[in-house]
């Protein structure tokens, strides 16, 4: 194939191995592997120089380098260097082989810092050369073991001149409304800019193109599903539905009680449901799903619940069962962890449709999974997953109607703008009775104080979530990290509590037992990295440390709170950390996840809420939802008059597009 990387004369099997760890496969991989920052190389000032400086000059190489201290650990390379207008000292540490091939009379530019007391330039670069006039601009690569930035840089110029071809997604109208550039031209911009201004504008283009296809496939799975009609129209009976409901051992929210009727209404139109459920953590999304997989049962079809940890599967499992324990509803429960038999057995219960209800994580969304009649699909903490994998689990069903719930709410522009595909319900009220959580920050120096409200929680037989940042799941130090903790819980509380722990690495089938017995209460502490971070209830629960707080989002902290205050007595949420931390302090005054959303988004871009879905539809590289939101706005407006004029091309466009992004 053409777009492989093999096919590039120069890049060898060793080279395409680190390109892989890159997250580099394809020619088009490497084409918009971005530079993360560039170098210019514009000459320095050195009238107005300081100690400490950057330096950039070029001249003429004086006298030979000789090595001037002969330290074992540190060698000291001096020489001389002139321009037309000084004579500089240039010294160098270690690196000698910067100096091998210099000889007086040669041209070079150096690199490197001002010392102000020895009056010289100490070099981190020698290379020859000129300063040129305008200034090179370098990009500079994010680079791995076996293959740095200049390597990269060569391999995407080799990229770039072999005969490419590229598709240029923008449509013509637009590419002239804009004066836009080919596309090679404007990547060749990109990755070799020849002046800061023709850069700038190569990138306008790039993030353009970015924008434009997003927003573009969001117009278009809207529209598709606008126009396509329901194969079957359901009948619920609405006083089933009501006398389940009055089963329930709680008052349902109003909000709760909305989000219901409009689902309802979704589910007996002719017209394909795609609704996104916001809530806070806590206010009883559960339920509301729940209550639609049994309008769907109703029905007579297949629920699907897909969620993304094995922990929450379970939880929702057996909350089901629970709920529906005197109903005739088949429920099964698929995970990674699952056995094969088993596997083959719900396979197989699924296609011919013995199983009403199944709940499980991405293993859900395996090939040789057949429905027989699946008519609702429901994500919880649906930010989680990519539109794509939703999109496959809907290739399962003939026309299955969507709800997708989430604990992240988005600030309303923005919700309007990215979930154009989705109808919003809003859960907002609380069910009565919960009290508001007490958080606290704490710093690290005064863990006495935590230790003392722990202990207080104990001894009233109240249970303690305790949580260490999980860095990077990757690293060892991570367990590290967990398990001087436990030591320190184990000092502290081991003569009065049991002390339990769970995290990434364990077999599921121990994480199931430690998270068994502390929903059971034989666990009165439980030591955790974010693996509990989504949906798990353990009502008795009425504390939560977190370790490092400040190595962690405000939603993800927001998240991690809702594990407690799920019952009726007053609870508590401890941050930790080092520093003192104005974020923190932000959290000890509110507890309306709007809110958090809001200032997180505000503080700290949109890392928290659109990690996932930006980097499952892997679209946006350059363009960034938050920074670019202006630009964004403009987009989305010409992919609504684009689609409006331009009927046939927009729809040619988006089916392509929804190939492209489904194949992975
Ligand atoms: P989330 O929205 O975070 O997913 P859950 O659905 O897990 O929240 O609900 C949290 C807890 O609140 C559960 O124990 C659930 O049974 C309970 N709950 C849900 N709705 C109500 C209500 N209307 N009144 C009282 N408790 C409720
Ligand atoms: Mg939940």
């Amino acid at each position: 194939m053409m777009n492989e990387l093999i096919n590039l004369k120069g890049i060898g099997p060793k080279k395409i191995a680190a390109l892989n760890k890159l997250g580099i496969y394809t020619v088009e991989d490497l084409i918009t592997d971005y530079p993360y920052k560039y170098n210019i190389l514009k000459r320095t000032d050195m009238s107005l120089i300081k100690d400490g400086d950057k330096v950039i000059i070029d001249g003429v190489v004086e006298t030979m380098p000789t090595i001037a201290s002969t330290n074992q650990a540190i060698k000291k390379t001096v020489f001389r260097l002139s321009d037309a207008r000084a004579i500089y000292q240039i010294c160098l540490f270690n690196q000698q082989y910067l100096c091998r091939e210099l000889h007086p009379g040669e041209k070079v530019i150096i690199i490197g810092k001002y010392d102000q007391r020895r009056n010289m330039i100490v070099a981190s670069e020698i290379r020859k050369g000129i300063i040129t006039n305008p200034p090179t601009i370098e990009a500079i690569y994010y680079q791995k073991e076996g293959i740095n930035s200049k390597t990269i840089s060569m391999a995407i110029e080799l990229a770039l001149n072999t005969n490419l071809k590229l598709e240029n997604y923008i449509p013509v109208t637009i590419q002239k409304k804009y004066h836009f550039q080919d596309k090679l031209s404007a990547l060749k911009e990109i990755h070799h800019p020849t002046s800061t201004m023709n850069y700038l504008y190569a990138k306008q283009q790039i993030k353009y193109e970015e924008l434009f296809l997003y927003l573009l496939k969001i117009q278009f799975l809207k529209q598709k599903r606008q126009e396509e009609k329901k194969t079957q129209t359901r009948k619920i009976s609405k006083k089933k539905v009501l006398d389940f409901i009055s089963t329930l051992p709680f008052e349902l929210t109003k909000d709760q009680i909305t989000t219901i009727e409009e689902i309802y209404q979704d589910l007996t139109s002719h017209q394909r449901m795609n609704r996104l459920v916001q809530g806070d953590v806590g206010s009883g999304k559960t339920i509301v799903s729940f209550i639609a997989c049994y309008m769907n049962y109703l029905s007579k079809s297949q629920t699907a619940l897909m969620v993304p940890t094995e922990i929450l599967a379970i939880q929702h499992y057996e909350n089901a069962k629970n709920l529906f324990q005197n109903e005739q509803m088949n429920i099964a429960l698929l995970t990674s962890s699952t056995k094969k038999k088993d596997k083959d057995k719900i396979y197989q219960d699924l296609s011919n449709g013995t199983i009403d209800f199944i709940i499980g994580t991405q293993s859900l969304i395996q090939k040789n999974i057949v429905f027989h009649n699946l008519g609702l699909i429901i994500t919880d903490e649906q930010h989680r997953f990519g539109v794509n994998q939703r999109n496959i689990l809907k290739t399962k069903g003939l026309s299955p109607d969507i709800l997708s719930m989430s604990a992240t709410p988005i600030p309303r522009t923005y919700a309007l703008t990215l979930y154009g595909d989705m109808e919003v319900s809003n859960i907002k009220s609380k069910p009565v009775g919960r009290k508001t959580i007490i958080t606290k920050f704490i710093l690290e120096s005064k863990i006495k104080d935590a230790l003392y409200l722990m202990k207080e929680q104990i001894l009233s037989h109240h249970q303690i979530y305790v949580i260490a940042p999980s860095i990077d799941s990757q690293e060892d130090d991570d367990l590290g990290n967990i398990t001087i903790l436990k030591n320190k819980m184990r000092l502290a509380f081991g003569k009065i509590a049991t002390i339990g722990i769970v995290h990434g690495k364990m077999k599921s089938s121990e994480k199931e037992k430690v998270m068994h017995n502390f929903e059971t209460g034989k666990i009165a502490i439980l030591i955790s990295t974010t693996v509990i971070e989504v949906g798990v209830n353990v009502p008795n629960a009425s504390m939560i440390v977190i370790f490092q707080a400040d190595l962690f989002g405000l939603s993800t902290l927001h998240q991690l709170r809702g594990r407690v205050g799920r019952g009726s007595t007053q609870s508590y949420c401890l941050l930790i950390s080092k520093v003192p931390s104005k974020r923190l302090e932000f959290l000890e005054k509110t507890t309306d996840g709007f809110q958090v959303s809001e200032y997180d988004f505000k503080t700290r871009g949109e890392g928290d809420l659109f990690g996932t879905r930006q980097s499952g539809d892997a679209i946006l590289k350059l363009a960034n939802i938050k920074r670019d939101f202006t630009m964004l706005k403009k987009v989305k407006e010409d992919v609504e008059i684009f689609s409006k004029n331009n009927k046939e091309e927009f729809r040619k466009l988006g089916s392509s597009l929804e190939r492209i992004e489904s194949v992975d």
